[in-house]
């Protein structure tokens, strides 16, 4: 996985489009890409039970804009716009999440689910995330990556982060100074 995983799920979805020095990279390109992507947030979403279709991944591409285009805003401080906040708010609605009780076998469990068609609920689960880190006043600490022409969002546990990934970004900066320092 190239992509920055393991952020609040609004900025995973927004690392799904990454820069890298071998060239620009979406996850959302193909359609197993996607799926490795879905894999790895099976944990946070429900993955589609069949390998994304076109309209599938044209749906979440459109989705991603309105995030990208909100968080943006709110980074700033600035008030993302009534349409795109709109835009999220639909796709929340679409499939709505409620927990229901379930026996296992054994005992009752809280079962959390969402209406819907496959693709909604993935949606709505995309756009549930973006309204939790839109509506967390933390969203302005959201950083992005240091690392040379790295377009990679974290919202830093620690206020020192630089790199999306120290084994990343971190090493390619260390390695540029290297270079710098004995070419130079
Ligand atoms: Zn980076």
């Amino acid at each position: 996985m190239r992509f920055l995983t393991g952020e609040p799920l609004a900025l995973d979805l927004l690392n799904t489009r990454a820069h890298t020095p071998s060239g620009d990279i979406d996850a959302l390109d193909t359609g197993e890409g996607f799926q490795s992507w879905l894999e790895v947030q099976a944990d946070r979403l429900t993955p589609l039970s069949a390998a994304p279709t076109d309209a599938d991944r044209a749906a979440v591409r459109q989705l991603r804009e309105y995030v990208a285009g909100a968080i943006e805003q709110a980074r700033q401080g600035a008030r993302p716009s009534p349409e795109t906040v709109a835009a999220l708010n639909r796709a929340v609605r679409a499939a709505p999440r409620y927990t229901v009780a379930t026996w296992d076998g054994e005992r009752l469990v809280a079962d959390v689910r969402r209406d819907g068609d496959e693709r909604d609920r993935l949606l709505a689960g995309l756009a549930e995330a973006a309204v939790e880190l839109l509506t967390d006043p933390d969203v302005v600490k959201v950083r992005g990556c240091e690392g040379p022409h790295c377009t990679q969002l974290f919202l830093p546990a620690h206020p020192r982060r630089r790199w999306c990934s120290p084994a990343l970004c971190g090493n390619r900066v260390r390695v540029a100074r290297y270079n710098q320092r004995h070419n130079g």
